[in-house]
């Protein structure tokens, strides 16, 4: 008897899980490499940054998601090479794996596009790791501030880089932590007065928003005390500063980098027509070159088979994706029939800005601001946030802060602090 073809998926995101769960019933050996043994919710990660949420709220353990799928082995790894011809890929830490079909998801990482100290100095929000180093430097900070009492104005003055959703839900969600927790937990140490100012390179704020969304986002972000910059480059990076294209210097404690992505060096092996960074792929999500090879979430280049628009680097699309490359493999196997082209079914974009505020667009023309998108983010963030527990530990949460000024997760743990 021949052995079961071997699917290997590289990544697991929202991609790469979504194609490992439509595989659970196909004839076909799965296995699931991430170097973390958790699936990161991202669209949550600043609420882990600003206290609102554990870290663990927004980490799915991956042992439980492969307890469920008897055909699906999880190896915690990290990928170093991939060989098409060979079909192999190789890791930093574990053994050569050949594949009969390789799914490569391995999402992006940040980029700074070279500016001058921003690696050394600004805070990127792009992973769990990152929102607990942010968490921890502010707490650090907040605490310096409490003990210089009066004298602690500057000392919590904060820049957030990128008016995108990732700045703008950091903005709001940073300056509800400063200004109303801080500010009411310490009422000598001036938190209150901290400024918190988003610099935005383009005219207005979330861009892909229309632009009625982008003026309320900028009147939300203001009322909550935040400066917004729009139309400002910025030029360098220091421990305490901020420079501008112009040659203006914002003070700043902490800057926050929420201003781009890119895709890992790994992508070159698999296309040299890159797209922006990122590998083009035909309908069915795979390789012109090399059928076998799938490519999906942030790191392809897809084109929507029905609408032929480039489709954006989302959760949404990464799952969906993800989702079609398991639907075909399991085809091909299983069913015996051909793998049918991909169509992203776009069922909206959202973003918060604070405390009971946020936009939502959802098709054909549907736009919302304030509570009501708010009330249809949280709803949507909750039913698609892995894992029971932790949908039941953020609504918790997202309840007392509502009710309250407290930020259930404001804890300062690191375990290099001597006790
Ligand atoms: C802060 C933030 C907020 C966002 N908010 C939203 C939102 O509200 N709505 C929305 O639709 N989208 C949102 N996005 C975008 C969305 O999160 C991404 O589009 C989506 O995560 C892409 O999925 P992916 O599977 O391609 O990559 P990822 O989800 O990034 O997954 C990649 C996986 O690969 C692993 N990996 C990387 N390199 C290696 C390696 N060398 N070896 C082994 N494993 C590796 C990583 O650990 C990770 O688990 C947000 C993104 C960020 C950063």
């Amino acid at each position: 008897m021949s052995p079961r073809p071997k699917v290997l998926i590289l990544g697991a995101g929202f991609a790469g899980l979504g194609a490992a769960t439509k595989l659970k019933t196909a004839p076909v050996d799965v296995v699931l490499v991430d170097k973390h043994d958790y699936h990161t919710f991202q669209p949550l990660i600043y609420q882990v940054a600003t206290d609102l949420l554990a870290p663990q709220t927004v980490a799915h353990p991956m042992r439980t998601a492969v307890e469920r799928q008897p055909n699906l082995k999880f190896v915690k790894a990290s990928v170093s090479d991939i060989d098409l011809e060979s079909k192999t890929v190789s890791f930093k830490d574990w053994e050569d794996q050949t594949y009969d079909y390789l799914v490569v998801a391995l999402g992006t990482v940040v980029n700074f596009f070279g500016t001058t100290g921003a690696e050394e100095n600004a805070f990127p929000i792009y992973t769990l790791n990152d929102a607990v180093r942010v968490k921890n430097h502010m707490l650090r900070l907040y605490e310096d501030s409490v003990k210089a009492g009066p004298d602690s104005s500057r000392m919590l003055d904060t820049v957030i880089v990128g008016g995108g959703p990732t700045g703008v839900e950091m903005a709001g969600a940073v300056a509800h932590l400063i200004k109303l927790s801080m500010g009411d937990d310490a009422p000598g140490q001036q938190a209150t007065n901290a400024r918190i100012t988003l610099v935005e390179h383009a005219d207005r704020l979330l861009t892909m928003f229309d632009e009625s969304m982008s003026a309320y986002a900028k009147e939300e972000l203001e009322r909550i005390g935040v400066t917004v910059r729009l139309g400002e480059m910025v030029s360098e990076i220091g421990p305490e500063s901020v420079t501008l294209a112009t040659g203006e210097e914002i003070h700043a404690t902490t800057t926050i980098w929420g201003a781009g992505l890119k895709t890992t060096e790994i992508v070159s092996k698999l296309s040299d027509d890159l797209q922006h960074g990122r590998v083009p792929v035909g309908p069915m999500l795979n390789l012109k070159t090399h059928p076998e090879v799938h490519v999906i979430g942030d790191q392809a280049w897809i084109t929507d088979a029905k609408t032929q628009k480039v489709l954006p680097q989302l959760g949404s699309v990464a799952m969906q994706a993800g989702e079609q490359v398991g639907k075909n493999i399991d085809r091909i196997t299983r069913k015996h029939k051909d793998p049918e082209p991909f169509h992203y079914r776009d069922k909206g974009s959202m973003a918060t800005i604070g405390k009971g505020a946020a936009v939502a667009q959802l098709p054909p023309n549907i736009k919302l601001t304030g509570r009501p998108a708010f009330l249809l983010w949280g709803t949507v963030h909750l039913a698609l946030l892995t894992g029971g527990g932790n949908r039941a530990a953020a609504a918790t949460n997202w309840f007392i802060t509502a009710m309250s000024k407290d930020r259930p997760s404001q804890v300062l743990i690191d375990p290099s602090e001597e006790e």
